[in-house]
């Protein structure tokens, strides 16, 4: 075991349990079923009886009984919580990324585990998009990339037409946040829908290359500014550039070639939404490993399921 794991939720259960609890309740259990969050209404049972469930509460409202993992990702899990964790960590450690081979070298399970802990940690890390981005007078770039191919060689990342599937980022420098779309094909029509659910057109300047995918959708925002890549020239006369969104797109490629040798198209969204995760989260905005394994287990709550009502 890599000195890394010494700490102790990695080897105890009860203490993984409970820093999953810390990081799923920060303001204490509530109920996965009724949703009730009263601590007068909460009962931890704790018996030594052996029938029952560590971590398991009693809710005096509905009369059901829950742990930290009801509700969640971990749901139907037999895996330990201290291996989540390690997953978790291994995950979120480096802006890489880590192949489910080495996860089920490292943690000791199957390489069929490692790979379905993966899938539910990537459905954990995916973000759920609130308020779109831009309206403050500063640039939001956009760019994409493509994916697939016709023959087994050109499978991976290629830039121009001809792929697939494509993927559109956008960056909003100010924030230093970046949401990704895969999309089948690649169309105006397409990246013009992503454009405008997510960012404010008014008083945002939206910075693309030269691509005619943006053209018309550039119109509608309250400048657009373009970086003639063929050109050579990565900042434009006005002082625009899409480093950062170029730089998003860096990390994913050489993360999928490095790392994901063999991933299917049809998972391609959850592995862009594990490295949008790992960009939004990245240690130049100041989130430490520890913390951005934390934040990714805090969305181990099932994305369909009800948010707590008061809060
Ligand atoms: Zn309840």
């Amino acid at each position: 075991m890599t000195a890394v794991f010494q700490n102790p939720i990695f080897q105890d259960e009860t203490k993984a349990r409970e820093a999953l609890e810390a990081v799923r309740w920060p303001e204490g259990p509530y109920c996965p079923h009724c949703g009730n969050s009263d601590p007068e209404k909460i009962a931890k049972i704790e018996g030594k009886k052996q029938s029952h469930r560590p971590g398991l509460y009693y809710c005096n409202e509905c009369k059901g009984q829950f742990t930290v993992t009801v509700g969640t990702v971990f749901e139907k899990s037999k895996v330990p919580l201290t291996k989540w964790w390690m997953a978790a960590h291994l995950m979120n450690s480096g802006k890489n990324g880590v192949s489910a081979h080495e996860i089920h070298r490292t943690i000791g399970v199957t390489y069929k585990t490692a790979w379905f802990m993966m899938h539910r940690l990537r459905e954990a890390m995916s973000e759920v998009a609130s308020a779109p981005m831009g309206g403050t007078g500063g640039p939001v770039q956009a760019d994409e990339t493509y994916y697939g191919g016709t023959s087994k060689r050109a499978k991976g990342y290629v830039k121009g037409f001809g792929g697939k599937s494509s993927v559109v980022a956008l960056v909003e420098p100010a924030t230093g946040q970046a949401r990704a779309f895969v999309m089948k094909g690649t169309s105006a029509h397409q990246v013009s829908e992503i454009l405008f659910t997510n960012v404010v057109r008014k008083a945002t300047t939206l910075v693309t290359d030269e691509s005619r995918l943006y053209t018309k959708a550039g119109t509608e925002f309250a400048d657009h500014q373009t970086v003639l890549h063929t050109a050579k020239k990565y900042v434009n006369e006005a002082g625009f550039t899409t480093n950062h969104v170029e730089n998003f797109f860096g990390v994913l490629k050489r993360g999928m070639r490095g790392t994901y040798t063999h991933c299917d198209e049809k998972h391609l969204q959850r592995y862009v939404a594990e490295f949008q995760f790992r960009y939004n989260n990245r240690s130049g905005l100041g989130v430490s490993d520890g913390e951005r394994t934390a934040k990714a287990l805090k969305g181990i709550e099932g994305k369909r399921l009800t948010y707590r009502p008061t809060n």
